[in-house]
Order: C-alpha cells, then structure tokens, then sequence
C-alpha cells in the first residue's frame, strides 16, 4: 500500500469506529504525524486530500514549512514539547499546538500571535493524567486555573485537553483509564476538544471521546531515527 492508501484505510477505521460508537465520524479530526518523515510523503498525503499535518521538533517544522510553501491549505500542528527559544517556528507557521504544558511558553506564544496573518493558535494544554514523574505535561490538578489564564491570552484559543499515555503500555485497552481521566477533566474545564490517541490506541481514544487522533506510523510507515 502507499501513503495515499494507508491514509484512506486509517481514515476509514476512524468513521467506522466513531459510528459503532454513536458518534459523527465529522467529529474526529485524523491528524497526520510527518514527524522524520521526508516532504515527498506529506506531498503525497496532501495530493490525496489531505491537510493537516503533526510534526514534533520546532525546527523540523521550519524546514518542512519551508519546503511545502507551495501547498495552499496545509496545515501544521505541533505537537512535541517546545523549548522557549524555538517559539517562533512554531508561532510563524501552525495552526496548532497539543503539547502547550505552562503559561509562561502561553504568553510568549500568545505575544507573537496577536495581528498574525494565520489569527490566534489553537492550543490543547497537555496534561500528564496520572501525575506519572517521567512524563510532560501539566498535572492534573492544575489543569482548571490554568486553562482559566490561558483563555485570557489574546493570541491564543484554548481548543482542549492533549494526553499521551505511557509508550510501554502493552495493549490499546490499557490506555482507556488515560482517555476517560481526560475527558473527565476536560468536561471540568468546560472544553470540548480532546487529542488523544495514536497508531496503537486511537480507536478507543475515538471510543472514550477525542476529537483529534494523531496517527503517525499506519499512515507514513515506520519513522526513520531522530539524527
Ligand atoms: C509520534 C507521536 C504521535 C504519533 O505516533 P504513531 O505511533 O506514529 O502513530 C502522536 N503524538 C505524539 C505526541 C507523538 O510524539
């Protein structure tokens, strides 16, 4: 299969699992995950209609949106955690950010976002669910005061809540508690998006709620190493 075919079987997957849980399949975004991958692969992708595009490394980003200024339409979320000095790749290009984790990084995204050409950037404020010391992500406790801040921030639109279960997990079902804790905080917080689930675990992300998977490998293969 080539991408366009693979992202055609994903995104048939997605439909069929939103139906068989009662849901709009309008209401699932697929993000597709073109982290390492080269832009001949997201040329492909977008040739097959699609547009919008995860990457997780701030300067990747920048070549890549470089690279594809040709494609009207496209859109770019980031989606990795972002050091301070790389906020403007992030800020001149995407649509999006699902990895936003302290209201410092919000107002210096929020600053380079008001009067830009792309409007405010969405955000989803990654949340570290199970308070697990390893992971990104803000902890759950914090999660309600700081979603209140960040909808002060005029560059900004707090679209939702992000999460990434444990990568060791040894089954999609294991990642459940994840995305049920998720949304339930996300319901406290008034929000409605969810992004959450990947390759391995985005049918029951759809089946506990989310709005956005990020699906990365079943659509591009598998990733080369990080250089
Ligand atoms: C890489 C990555 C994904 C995609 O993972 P796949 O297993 O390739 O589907 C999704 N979200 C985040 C934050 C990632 O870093």
């Amino acid at each position: 299969m080539n991408t366009a075919d693979r992202l055609a079987a994903i995104r048939a997957r997605v439909d069929a699992t939103a139906r068989s849980a009662g849901r709009d399949p309008r209401s699932v975004e697929l993000l597709a995950v073109s982290k390492l991958q080269p832009p001949a692969q997201i040329r492909e992708a977008y040739a097959a209609g699609h547009r919008a595009f995860g990457e997780n490394y701030a300067q990747e980003l920048r070549d890549k949106a470089v690279a594809l200024a040709d494609l009207p339409g496209l859109m770019w979320h980031a989606i990795g955690a972002l050091q301070r000095n790389k906020i403007q790749y992030v800020a001149r290009v995407a649509t999006a950010f699902h990895a936003l984790d302290g209201l410092e990084l919000a107002e210096a995204l929020s600053a380079r976002r008001v009067d830009h050409p792309l409007g405010p950037l969405d955000v989803y404020l990654e949340v570290n669910v199970a308070d697990a010391p390893t992971k990104h992500g803000i902890p759950a406790s914090l999660a309600p005061a700081m979603v209140d801040r960040v909808r002060t921030l005029p560059g900004l639109r707090v679209r939702g809540l992000m999460c990434m279960p444990p990568l060791d997990l040894e089954s999609p079902e294991q990642s459940r508690p994840w995305f049920a804790a998720l949304r339930a905080l996300a319901a406290r917080c008034d929000l409605s998006g969810l992004s959450m689930g990947t390759t391995g675990d985005f049918e029951v992300a759809i089946e506990e709620g989310a709005t956005i998977v990020r699906v990365g490998r079943s659509i591009f293969g598998e990733r080369p190493a990080p250089a």
